[in-house]
Order: C-alpha cells, then sequence, then structure tokens
C-alpha cells in the first residue's frame, strides 16, 4: 500500500509528517533494534515515527561481525535460552524474512588436542544443533580429519590442527539489512526521518507524551507528540536518559570489537574458520571473495559515534588468526579495519565485558516512555516485539500480537524463483550472471528497479570500479532508493567499499558524489563539501590500518 523508497521527497515528508500528525509509538535510534521495533509497531496497525540522528544504521548496526547465530561462545556460559532463540531467529531469516540477505556460511572449528577437544567441541556442536528444534534447515556438524582440513582449508597449520569440526551459521550486511527492515517498515505505514535527532522528552505530569526533535539539515525543532516514546539508542541508552532526566534500571557499558579485512589470496580455505582465544573466539569470515577476521572485547570510554581500532588491536586479531595459519598474515595485507560498539546491558559496574550477557532488557522508567538495549542483532525481531509489547501497555486501544515472525522484508518474495531466471534475464538484459547473482543478493526481488534504471540509461549498468562488484545503477539507487543522503553513507553503508577498497574508497569519492548529486538536487558544492567530509572519516579509519591511532 505504501511505497518503500527512501529518498529526498520522502525525507521531506516524513520530516513535515513529524510535527502533523499524532502517533501512537515514536522510536528513536534508527539500529537493527529501532527499525525493528517501527516495523513491529507498523505491522500491528500502528501509527509509527522513528527518528535516527544520523544515517540509518550508522552506529553499532554497520560495524558487527555481520553473522547471524546462536553465538558458540554463550554455550559455554550456559546460556542456553538465548542460543535457542537465536538458532530460531536465524532459521526464520534464512527461510523466509530475509533469504536474499542473510545467507548460511560453513565454519571449521579446528581442533588441536586429539581425544579432549574433539569430545568437548563435538558435544557443544551437538548441543548447537540440537538447540534448533524440528526446523533445521542448516546442515549438521561433520568431523573431519587432518587430511579433511588439508583439502578444505589448506592454510590452516598441518603441525598444530589435528582435526576440525565442520557446522554452519549464517552471515548478513548488516549494514544493508537494517536499511532494507526500515523500508519495509516504510512499506507498512512508519514515517522514517534520518538526520533527525531526539533532544528532549515531552511530559505532562508523569507521563511522556512525545519528544522534542531536531532536524538537522533545517535546524528546527519538531515537537512531536506519541502515545509511548521507545528508545532503542544501543551505546547512546546511558547518555539519553541522563539528557530526559530518567533513572533506568540497567545501564549500558560499552564494549570495543576490531574486524581487519583481508584479501581472499591471504588465506585458502573453502569455509569460514573459527578459532578460540584466551578471551573469546576469533571469527575468520569469508566476505565477497575476501576475508573479515574479527573481533576484539575490551573495555571503551571515547567517543560513541567514531570508535577506531588501534595498533595494537590489529596486532592482536592478526597474532590470533597466526596460531593457525600459514602461511603468515602480515599487517602489509590488511585492505580495511573497522571497530563498533557493543551495547552492554549489565546493572553491576565491576563485571569484565566478555561475561556479561549479550540478553536484552526492557525497562519503562515513565508511563509513556519504554526503552530497549542489550541483545545481538540476530535477536533484533525479538527485541522488537518484546518492547512494543510493553509500549502497547501505554496506549488506550487493543493492540494485536506480532506478525513479523511470518513477515517478509521488502525483496523476499519471489527471490528464490528470481535465482532460477538469472541465465534468462541475463541473456534478456546482456548483464552478466555474476552480476544479477551480486544484485540479486543484495536486493532480492526489488532487482527491477535496478534493471529500470540501467534500461532508462545504460551507463549506470558499467561497473563503478573494476575491482569491486558494484554497479553504477547501485550507486544511484542508494539515494534514489534507499535513503543515502551523503557520500558516507554510499561508500561505508549502501555499499561497504569503505572498509572492502585499500584506500577505503577515497578514489572513488568524487565519481559517487556526481552518480547521486542530481538525486539529491546537490550544486557542485555541495558534492564537494560531501567528498571532503568523507575523506576525513575515511582518513581517520586509515589510520587505524597504518598503525597512526594508539
Ligand atoms: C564488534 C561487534 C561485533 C558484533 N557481532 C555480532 C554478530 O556477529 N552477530 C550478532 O548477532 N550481533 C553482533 N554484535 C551485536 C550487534 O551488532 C548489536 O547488538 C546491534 O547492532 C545493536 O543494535 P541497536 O539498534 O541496539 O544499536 P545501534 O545500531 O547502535 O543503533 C542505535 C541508534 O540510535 C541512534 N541515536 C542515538 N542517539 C539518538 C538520538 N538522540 N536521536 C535519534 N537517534 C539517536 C544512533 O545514531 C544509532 O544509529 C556485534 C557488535 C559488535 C560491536
Amino acid at each position: 500500500m505504501f511505497d518503500s523508497r527512501l529518498n529526498p521527497k520522502q525525507h521531506r515528508t516524513a520530516v513535515s509528517e513529524l510535527a502533523r500528525q499524532s502517533f501512537d509509538v515514536l522510536v528513536i535510534g534508527g539500529g537493527v533494534t529501532g527499525v525493528g521495533a517501527a516495523l513491529d509497531a507498523a505491522s500491528r496497525g500502528l501509527r509509527v515515527a522513528l527518528v535516527e540522528s544520523g544515517d540509518i544504521a550508522s552506529g553499532t548496526s554497520s560495524r558487527s561481525s555481520k553473522l547471524i547465530h546462536g553465538g558458540l561462545r554463550y554455550l559455554e556460559q550456559y546460556d542456553f535460552r538465548l542460543v535457542r532463540e537465536a538458532l530460531q531467529e536465524r532459521e526464520a531469516m534464512v527461510t523466509t524474512l530475509a533469504p536474499h540477505l542473510v545467507k548460511p556460511v560453513a565454519f571449521l572449528f579446528p581442533l588441536q588436542d586429539k581425544v579432549k577437544d574433539r569430545t568437548y567441541v563435538g558435544a557443544g556442536l551437538t548441543l548447537y544443533d540440537v538447540l534448533r528444534g524440528f526446523q533445521r534447515t542448516l546442515p549438521w556438524h561433520k568431523h573431519l580429519s587432518q587430511k579433511g582440513v588439508a583439502e578444505v582449508a589448506p592454510s590452516i597449520r598441518q603441525d598444530v590442527v589435528i582435526g576440525a569440526v565442520k557446522y554452519f551459521d549464517a552471515q548478513v550486511d548488516d549494514a544493508r539489512h537494517t536499511m532494507m527492515i526500515a523500508r519495509t517498515a516504510l512499506k507498512y505505514g512508519a514515517i522514517i526521518a534520518t538526520g533527525v535527532k531526539c533532544e528532549t522528552l515531552i511530559k505532562d505530569g508523569s507521563k511522556v507524551v512525545g519528544a522534542n526533535v531536531r532536524d538537522s539539515e533545517s535546524g528546527n525543532l519538531i515537537k512531536v507528540s506519541a502515545g509511548v516514546t521507545v528508545m532503542c539508542a544501543g551505546i547512546w541508552s546511558d547518555e539519553l536518559h541522563e539528557q530526559f532526566g530518567l533513572t533506568p534500571g540497567y545501564e549500558v557499558r560499552m564494549s570495543k570489537g576490531v574486524h581487519i579485512v583481508l584479501p581472499g589470496s591471504a588465506i585458502a580455505s573453502e569455509v569460514g574458520i573459527v578459532l578460540k582465544t584466551p578471551v573469546s573466539v576469533l571469527f575468520v569470515i569469508p566476505w565477497d571473495g575476501k576475508w573479515i577476521l574479527g573481533t576484539t572485547d575490551t573495555e571503551y570510554t571515547g567517543d560513541r559515534a567514531r570508535p577506531l581500532a588501534t595498533r595494537e588491536d590489529v596486532d592482536y586479531i592478526i597474532d590470533q588468526a597466526n596460531r593457525i595459519l600459514a602461511p603468515e598474515i602480515r599487517i602489509e595485507d590488511v585492505i580495511g579495519v573497522y571497530a563498533g560498539l557493543r551495547p552492554l546491558v549489565s546493572s553491576k559496574a565491576d563485571t569484565s565485558t566478555t561475561k556479561l550477557s549479550r540478553e536484552h532488557t526492557v525497562d519503562r522508567p515513565m508511563a509513556g516512555f519504554v526503552s530497549v538495549a542489550g541483545g545481538k542483532y540476530t535477536t533484533y525481531r525479538i527485541m522488537a516485539e518484546d518492547v512494543i509489547d510493553v509500549a502497547t501497555q501505554d496506549l488506550p486501544i487493543e493492540v494485536g500480537k506480532s506478525i513479523t515472525d511470518k513477515l517478509p522484508l521488502v525483496g523476499a518474495e519471489g527471490y528464490n524463483a528470481l535465482l532460477n531466471q538469472i541465465p534468462m534475464i541475463s541473456s534478456d538484459t546482456g548483464i552478466s550472471e555474476a552480476s544479477l547473482t551480486h544484485l540479486l543478493n543484495r536486493y532480492g526481488s526489488l532487482i527491477s528497479e535496478i534493471l529500470t534504471l540501467i534500461e532508462r540509461d545504460s551507463s549506470l549498468g558499467e561497473l563503478l570500479t573494476e575491482d569491486l562488484p558494484y554497479l553504477k545503477a547501485e550507486i544511484f539507487y542508494a539515494a534514489s532508493h534507499e535513503g543515502a543522503r551523503c557520500v558516507e553513507d554510499v561508500i561505508a553503508r549502501r555499499t561497504r567499499i569503505s572498509f572492502e577498497s585499500p584506500d577505503a574508497g577515497i578514489g572513488v569519492a568524487d565519481e559517487i558524489a556526481c552518480i547521486i548529486a542530481p538525486v539529491l538536487g546537490w550544486s557542485s558544492r555541495d558534492r564537494k563539501r560531501s567528498v571532503k567530509a568523507y575523506e576525513q572519516y575515511a582518513e581517520r579509519e586509515l589510520a587505524s590500518k597504518q598503525g597512526v591511532n594508539s
């Protein structure tokens, strides 16, 4: 019924609707939890608005390990409920909610001790597979001999590894997936406004009745009225509770996690690898012909908006990986680096961040105001459902149960049929099968919108750059349909060029600005300003790689 396009016209309408309408639910925060909450509430028939101070997924939700998983490490913490819940979510995403975006991925868990390791890891992975319940799209785990490991992953050192267990999890481009949830919420009528920051709450006696939000473009302060305000601000939760004068039932501590990106040639393996480290686990994750390695887990107290990796973080990841990899990874191999901050809910200030639970907490410190924090990317839908369940108690109307467990995201419907049609579409359009596969796994059945752009202007069918798979049409589409409003949005989140390219995309920033300028109505001055801002952002990220940050 509603259009799912995020673009300048939609943005203008959203900002004016914020002031005009009276909402049932106002969501603060456009990370995966916030957009999930907006979708949950909108699909229950509620009138919903969401404000995000930056871009969709510009916080933690673009900086994760990008795994949709039960979390093997939580088994060791006996957190079986969290594991089971997450595995059920994984199944739903891979099969129904987002099969175009969430893909199975195989991992090897290398063993170093014949009897002890194999028994312990084997038992853990049996439990992991059993906890899924009866819905089992992903294959059961399998034991491999040392010879079997050498065939699948020649880069694993035979002098330290005596075998492995192969098991399956799933992965996703987190920023893209979050944006697609936002588009789905839009499709079901939610108002989505990025670049709009919540500053204060509006209170009527002892009840919150909305919020004052500021549009960064115009500088205008807008009064939004809502039956209930739902905060999904992740690592910003403590700061906002204080700003809003609320006393919450929890606090959110930040734990920094760093990832490095390597070229495909750095590691010879057909599958991902999971390695136990002294404090946690290290993942070696296949990423579109490259590898993502991470992560670290250290307490953090710096700038929330721009966490940066240090040389120490990068060295730690390389050292851990080199315990089992040959040839060794060197700092010169690293293409990209990114850091993110985990929102860990705690009530005690002296707990180590590796021990804090990844489970989420819903809190209602005042009538008309509910918040949720903690959890994992994988369990976003459950967090969203739980917070909206509590929020609806503040509404004077009868509200039905959540239906998001059966609600496919935009692009999911028809995806499998389109996969089968790739050869036919390729011969009809002249676009290579490789490019069509790439497009289908990013847009699903919305691919038709990209193909229409190329049909109108064939130059948009060209690759943006020879060494990455993105077509120019995808850059245009990022601004015309996916809500990108500056060069950084395109390079860091609609595409992942910021960590996939050794120069963090600085070399293509100008061309990207030229492609999106007509959609955004930019003058040449606006264009230059956006490129300059991206260069400054990228230079700080590149400094992490070069070991300048300490
Ligand atoms: C290194 C790392 C690896 C991880 N790996 C995994 C993994 O593999 N699998 C997994 O399941 N989970 C993983 N996680 C956890 C997962 O990424 C997070 O739990 C999840 O992304 C948190 O989402 P969120 O929406 O709660 O927070 P965020 O994504 O941070 O969203 C909060 C949003 O609120 C906005 N905001 C703040 N203040 C305001 C305001 N005043 N007005 C409006 N908006 C505001 C921010 O701009 C931000 O976009 C990982 C986390 C990290 C850090």
